[in-house]
């Protein structure tokens, strides 16, 4: 652990590390739902952070090589789950258009409040449940996120 801060020192900054469940910055399905209530979890947590620029360079640089069955070579990586205000899929469609990590990075910066403010209208739109009835939000996500959405309107408010 403490090699890690000393590597990373922007980790003592991090807003996930005050939170008491971290599984929505993994989410299981990556982000592929709009509507993510893991994802949009994540996201309102990151749009507190002050870390949020450095966590998402870090992001982007391909750090793991691992083997994928059926890959002869060693393939590089980008971090999974929710980092610096993207999902994965983001940060590969990111490096693609912007071409290096570095203007992927700021690309993605600079598209994090129009993606957040989509993801919130989505998960409103769609409610606690899925098409087939099943519960799809659970009772601390929903909470949770109405706090940060709440605390949200708060600081608008006050910076009025
Ligand atoms: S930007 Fe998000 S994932 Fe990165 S340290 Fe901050 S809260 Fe955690």
């Amino acid at each position: 652990m403490a090699d890690m801060l000393a590597a990373r020192p922007w980790t003592t900054r991090a807003e996930c590390a005050t939170e008491e469940r971290a599984e929505h910055f993994f989410p299981e399905n990556l982000g592929r739902h709009l509507a993510s209530p893991s994802v949009l979890l994540a996201l309102l947590t990151c749009e507190r952070c002050e870390a949020r620029q450095e966590c998402g360079h870090e992001a982007m640089v391909p750090t793991i090589v691992t083997h994928i069955p059926g890959e002869p070579d060693p393939v590089p990586m980008l971090p999974t789950g929710v980092w610096g205000g993207s999902v994965e899929k983001e940060r590969r469609a990111a490096l693609e258009i912007a071409g290096d990590p570095d203007a992927a990075a700021a690309l993605l910066e600079t598209t994090f409040p129009q993606r957040l403010e989509e993801r919130v209208a989505a998960f409103l739109a769609v409610g606690d449940r899925n098409a087939d009835g099943r519960l799809r939000t659970k009772s601390w996500q929903r909470r949770r996120v109405e706090e940060l959405l709440a605390e949200r309107e708060d600081e608008v408010e006050v910076s009025a």
